[in-house]
């Protein structure tokens, strides 16, 4: 897997699993997405909708669990925010998306 590294100051930047952090140490933000590269690309989507496939198919099987449980409901909502953020990190060191002060080596 590819190394993250902060566009302004050099540091390699420490991700836990595939999780980018919002800041680098030198204070630099690194959750700016750079225009025509960011999350409103095509290609952004495209992948994001596969990744979110099997995550729509699960809610789709237990849809009547779904309804009666509200914590279960919960639940989903927190397991597909975790698994966007993974799915943005993911993107990043694939080069499918850029971030404005990140580059990756
Ligand atoms: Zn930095």
């Amino acid at each position: 897997m590819k190394k993250l590294y902060c566009k302004k100051c050099g540091h390699k930047i420490n991700s836990k699993f595939l999780f980018v952090p919002n800041r680098c140490v030198c204070g630099a933000n690194l959750n700016e997405w750079e225009e025509d590269t960011g999350r409103s690309s095509l290609r952004y989507l495209l992948c994001l909708l596969l990744l979110m496939l099997p995550l729509f198919l699960i809610v789709y099987l237990l849809r009547n669990a779904l309804r009666n449980s509200i914590l279960f409901f919960a639940f989903i909502l927190v397991i597909s925010m975790i698994w966007l953020r993974l799915a943005d990190g993911l993107f990043v060191r694939l080069g499918i998306v850029k971030m404005k002060n990140i580059f990756i080596k």
